[in-house]
């Protein structure tokens, strides 16, 4: 299979999801899988000392490449069991995660095609297993057009120009963007369409005009208070942390609102889970995009090969079952090539 077979099922698909992991944001630097506990480790020795993490640490640091993989396990787990009871252990990981380079988003060619290709339709629902916000990023910047920053507000009724790193550019129109909500019978106002679907409080805020982000592993960036849900601590120049009071109901603590690893929303939210299994179950073409479905992800990649016209676009085929997907070897920025190419430009 080819990208322009899937260029040419795109073409005929009324409801399209795509699905993308980790392997759309690794050109960007944001590091694969278990790389990050390591990583984490590497910078808070005194922490992993404190925790008795040290010794399993160095173990993976020491083992030969073709059993490092179960040294790495075993970190992990243990790394997780120390996580969910230690508040410390939490607010670091997550300010430090915060914090990585690009973690926050940054300009990037493919997230924007898939933004872009989402608001236009090329595909219906978009869901992400990525804690970094380059996804958010793009639809930030396409809202928020540069002259802002000069005190030039755009009307919403102008279609909104996206140029890509090679000069080419692409147009949304407002109406994907926007909707017109009623205040009363006789006021309206423009409200914008989009929202990040994250948690069970966040359902309730899905309508029919309303265009979800299905990120089902939470973020870094996100607080969750058990009383109002959540909050968000990206562009706020206010600093909260991990067990801070929520800002509306002092008596809470925050949370982080993030999956870690060996956990997926199918346990840790049942009802999320529910909720989008039927939107890809409903859906007439599934594709899945840098997403290894490996470990916790099992789950979703289930679903995924079990719909009659799934595609997966990856370098490899990894634990996929290709008897049942169509494969495309390639990577993630080609793939955006072949939507700007075919869809945006
Ligand atoms: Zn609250």
């Amino acid at each position: 299979m080819k990208l322009s077979d899937l260029a040419q099922a795109l073409n005929q698909s009324q409801n399209a999801a795509l699905v993308v992991g980790a392997g759309i944001s690794y050109d960007m630097g944001i590091p694969l899988g278990y790389q990050i506990p390591m990583l984490y480790g590497e910078k808070h020795p005194h922490l992993l000392k404190k925790y008795g993490l040290d010794i399993a640490w160095q173990q993976v640091a020491n083992a030969a490449s073709a059993d490092r993989w179960k040294h790495e396990y075993h970190f992990v787990v243990a790394l997780l069991t120390a996580l969910i009871g230690s508040i410390e252990l939490q607010q670091t990981f997550v300010d430090w995660l915060s914090e990585m380079k690009n973690m926050m988003g940054s300009p990037s060619d493919t997230h924007a095609a898939f933004i872009i290709a989402w608001f236009n339709r090329v595909f219906r629902h978009l869901v992400t297993t990525n804690w970094d916000f380059l996804l958010e990023y793009q639809v930030d910047a396409i809202y928020h057009p540069p002259e802002i920053s000069e005190g030039i507000y755009p009307d919403v009724f102008d279609p909104v120009t996206h140029i890509f790193t090679d000069g080419r550019s692409t147009i949304i129109d407002p109406e994907r963007l926007y909707f017109l909500n009623s205040i009363d019978e006789e006021n309206y106002f423009w409200e914008s369409r989009w929202d990040i679907v994250t948690q069970r409080s966040d359902l309730k805020n899905i309508q029919n005009w309303t265009r979800s982000l299905w990120k089902i592993h939470g973020s870094p960036f996100f607080l969750a208070c058990p009383k109002c849900g959540g909050f968000s601590r990206w562009h706020h120049t206010e600093k909260r942390t991990v067990g801070d009071p929520c800002p509306q109901h002092p008596d809470e603590t925050l949370q982080p609102e993030i999956i870690f690893w060996g956990q997926g929303i199918d346990t840790a939210d049942a009802l999320v889970w529910k909720r989008l299994r039927g939107r890809l179950q409903r859906s007439d073409m599934i594709v899945a995009c840098g997403f290894s479905g490996s470990g916790s992800d099992a789950y979703l990649r289930e679903v995924v090969e079990n719909h009659q016209n799934a595609w997966l676009v990856n370098p490899d085929t990894g634990d996929w079952d290709t008897d049942r997907v169509r494969h495309i070897s390639a990577g993630a920025s080609e793939f955006a090539t072949m939507l700007i190419d075919e869809f945006l430009t």
